[in-house]
């Protein structure tokens, strides 16, 4: 028996499994395309050839992959069903508020118990001091899991029973640093536009590291960064787009910032920085209109 199962060895599943493995905690491990687990193998992780055997190996699973119906996805099937009860479930892939609450009422259905958490760090944080992440869910699941969860960064906030908290907020987080790509943006171009170099820009915010970084890649046309890319910050886009019809609320701001995105992406810079989107704003060179 092992303590935890984790569902999922992309980058941040596998992150999830060495911070655990670090720690010396019994694990099992489990990937669709089954190769990449069996990497693990030599290196004393069981390896979980089916989800039933999966589930059944730990108390507690934790899934992380690149499907927000990974729920239903992975434990939907009559057969993995009934292996549910009693266990706990801990979802870390990126999913909506409303399909959070879904996954919940679903699972107490099949006696699980269930927590949310929203990653808020890349995968080489994971299992050091600046692993962040937000998790929801009732305090009597979440007592009990607290302690393997902290192996999982030094920055675990938990935001009580509400489920969808965890994911409302990432959303919500989201949210501003879209509104800050829009403002550099278009502050950029308005020097631009006026003939002012944006190093006096930059120098009115000295302690601003975002300003810094960010319109210093406009300033020095670094676009070619290895960090989360502009395709990527597009798929959480379309989270706060979908998030805004689930909700029933104004979707002007994602949609807007969306349509400069696609733009960007149709230019061909969906690998790059994500503040390549400058370089489909309209300005003196007649860039992409
Ligand atoms: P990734 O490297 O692209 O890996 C994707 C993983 O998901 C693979 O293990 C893949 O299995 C699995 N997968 C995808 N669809 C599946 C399905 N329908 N059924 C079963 N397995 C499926 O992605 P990642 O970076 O690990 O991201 C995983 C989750 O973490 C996502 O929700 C992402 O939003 C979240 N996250 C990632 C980061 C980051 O910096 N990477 C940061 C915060 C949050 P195969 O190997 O079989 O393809």
């Amino acid at each position: 028996m092992s303590e935890v199962t984790i569902f999922g060895l992309g980058l941040m599943g596998l992150a999830i499994a060495k911070a655990y493995q670090k720690e010396g905690i019994p694990l099992t491990v489990w990937n669709r395309t089954i190769k990449k687990a069996e990497a693990l193998a030599a290196e004393n992780v069981a390896v979980a050839q089916s989800i039933s055997d999966a589930i059944v190996a730990s108390p507690v699973s934790i899934i992380c992959v690149d499907d927000p119906n990974s729920v239903l996805t992975l434990f939907g099937q009559s057969q993995v069903e009934p292996l549910l009860d009693g266990r706990t479930i801990i979802q870390l892939s990126t999913c909506l508020p409303k399909q959070v609450r879904e996954d919940l009422s679903w699972l107490v259905g099949r006696h699980a118990d269930f927590l949310y958490g929203a990653i808020h760090c890349g995968p080489q944080d994971l299992g050091t001091k600046d692993g962040n992440i937000l998790i929801s869910g009732p305090p009597s699941t979440y007592k009990p899991v607290e302690g393997l969860i902290g192996h999982l960064g030094g920055q675990i906030n938990y935001l009580g029973d509400d489920i969808a908290a965890a994911s409302t907020l990432d959303l919500a987080w989201l949210s501003t640093r879209f509104g800050e790509f829009m403002g550099m943006l278009h502050a950029s171009n308005v020097c631009r536009s006026e003939g002012i170099e944006l190093q006096k820009f930059i120098a009115m915010f000295p302690d601003d590291a975002r300003i810094q970084h960010h319109v210093g890649t406009i300033r020095d046309g670094t676009y070619d960064q290895r960090t989360a890319t502009l395709s990527v910050w597009q798929a959480s886009l379309e989270l706060l787009k979908q998030q805004a019809i689930d909700a029933g609320i104004d979707a002007e701001f994602p949609n807007h910032v969306g349509g400069l995105f696609e733009k960007a992406i149709k230019a061909g810079y969906g690998e790059e920085h994500v503040m390549a989107l400058f370089k489909v704003l309209k300005g003196d060179e007649g860039t992409v209109a």
